[in-house]
């Protein structure tokens, strides 16, 4: 097993660590201007939709070279690559595998050019980890469909442009996964309707979405009628990235250490203190093993083959992983470590505070550990059903 890099890749390291210094300032130096300036070199670069082919406007990067990237900026702690996450992870290679060329040339540069915000209308009320299930319902009429019905937990609904929206278009199906189809739908149209939910550390980021005779033209179905569930199983398979759950883990491990480094415990420096020394070594450990579990996928990426459930291994880690990093950060803190942003007191700006509370989006967003276990036992060590 051979762990090193090629000088090509050492030297795009180096180019990334160099563009960091020139182009990324400190926190308390930026001005409002900054993002827009970020996003734009970025660009330049061609590091947003880094391994998306050049004839959409990406970078053709390898997947190793990826890699890097996202390391040196989750380290650096830099702003993501462009203002929609869901864009570029899944929504722009849906577009690129099932679009059509129309749909290519409208959706894919406004991607890229960080010029809109995507988000993803899969789960409802009744249906979240059963996703296949959904009743989402839209008609056909015509040159467009009718949609009614109600999504819930939709990130990024209170502030998106537009939303991939999984609907059912046939009822009387054998099993549940056919008769779904996917449709792109602006958030103004008429007759929909967001209504945020706010979670336990105060934020507004998702909401309930409510369709009430929404028409959609048949030009913005993405994938056939009825193919709805193979265009969202294979676009998510697309970017799905074991490694890519790592490199935050890097980044909040760096900042938690910066925490003891600045803490006490019983008047000491807390890193003195063994527990402290014991159980960062451990966080320090369990980051390792995900990242050595994350290479070995990639080199199964690098060979062609592509990626489907080994990619739950890493979520499960993460997801239990970040919430011991916030308790201890949060303990570590003493009273100080529950105030969040805006109380003198608080710890990192109440971020570990926060982070705490916040711990459904790592856990239960993108699917519950109960789900990641039975991917594994099922799909991967090949254990039956029931
Ligand atoms: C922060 C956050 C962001 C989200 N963002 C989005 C988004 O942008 N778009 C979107 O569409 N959805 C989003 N979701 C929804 C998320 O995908 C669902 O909440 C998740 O899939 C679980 O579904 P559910 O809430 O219906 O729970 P349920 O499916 O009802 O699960 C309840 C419990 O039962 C367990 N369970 C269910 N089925 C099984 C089974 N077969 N075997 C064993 N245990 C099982 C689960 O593990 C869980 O513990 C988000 C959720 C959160 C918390």
């Amino acid at each position: 097993m051979d762990f090193d890099y090629t000088p090509e890749e050492q030297a795009f390291r180096e180019e990334v660590r160099t563009f960091l210094k020139d182009n990324l300032p400190p926190k308390e130096a930026r001005d409002p201007g900054f993002l827009k300036t970020w996003l734009e070199r970025v660009r330049e670069k061609g590091w947003v939709g880094f391994s998306w082919p050049k004839e959409f406007g990406g970078g053709s990067g390898g997947l190793i070279e990826q890699a890097i990237l996202r390391e040196e900026m989750a380290l650096a702690k830099a702003p993501p690559l462009g203002t929609s996450f869901m864009g570029l992870a899944w929504v722009g290679p849906g577009i690129m595998q099932y679009g059509t060329q129309e749909q290519k040339q409208r959706f894919i540069p406004d991607i890229l050019d960080s010029k809109v915000t995507w988000c993803t209308g899969y789960s409802e009320p009744n249906h979240g980890s059963d996703l296949a299930a959904i009743q989402c319902k839209a008609v056909r009429d015509g040159d467009h469909y009718v949609v009614n019905g109600q999504k819930i937990w939709t990130t990024g609904a209170p502030f998106s442009q537009w939303i991939i929206l999984l609907v059912r278009t046939d009822f009387d199906v054998e099993v549940k996964h056919q008769g779904i189809t996917c449709l792109l739908v602006p958030m103004d149209a008429p007759g929909l309707e967001v209504r945020p939910i706010e979670n336990m550390a105060g934020d507004r980021h998702f909401a309930e979405v409510f369709f009430t005779d929404v028409k959609v033209p048949v030009e913005n179905r993405l994938g056939d009628e009825g193919d709805g569930w193979k265009v969202t199983v294979s676009a998510l398979a697309n970017e799905r990235s074991s490694i890519g759950e790592v490199t935050q883990m890097f980044a909040k491990l760096d900042t938690l250490k910066g925490l003891v480094r600045n803490s006490k415990k019983q008047g000491r420096p807390a890193s003195e203190d063994p527990k402290v020394r014991r159980q960062i070594a451990q966080f320090e450990a369990k980051i390792a093993a995900m990242k050595y579990n994350g290479l070995r996928y990639l080199t199964k990426q690098i060979k062609g083959e592509p990626l489907s459930s080994e990619t739950s291994v890493n979520k499960l880690h993460r997801a239990s992983l970040e919430i011991e990093m916030d308790d201890f950060a949060v303990e570590l803190g003493g009273t100080a470590g529950v105030a969040l942003a805006g109380s003198e007191e608080a710890v990192d700006e109440g971020s570990w505070a926060k982070s705490s509370l916040s711990w459904p989006n790592v856990v239960i967003g993108g699917g519950t550990p109960n789900i990641q276990r039975n991917i594994i036992a099922e799909r991967i060590l090949g254990q039956p059903k029931d």
